[in-house]
């Protein structure tokens, strides 16, 4: 029992899949712990925040019938 350092917990990253190992850091909040590093935590955070925005997109499909009301009424 010399090597008390394979008696290490492990988790998955919920991004990367990767396994990764117990840390010194993560001793109060292991079982919360859901990311291998800030790198995997940040990538699920922006996920929904890193969608391109293109306010004039060449195909237009429903904007045609907006601006066909608007002329109507
Ligand atoms: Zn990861």
């Amino acid at each position: 029992m010399a090597h008390s350092k394979s008696h290490l917990p492990t988790k998955v990253c919920v991004v990367c899949q990767r396994p990764f190992t117990w840390r010194k850091k993560w001793e109060k909040n292991w079982h919360e712990v859901k990311y291998c590093s800030k790198r995997c935590q940040g990538n699920s955070k922006s996920k929904s925040s890193t969608k391109p925005r293109n306010s004039e997109t060449p195909t237009t499909a429903p904007a045609t019938d907006g601006q066909y009301r608007r002329a109507v009424e």
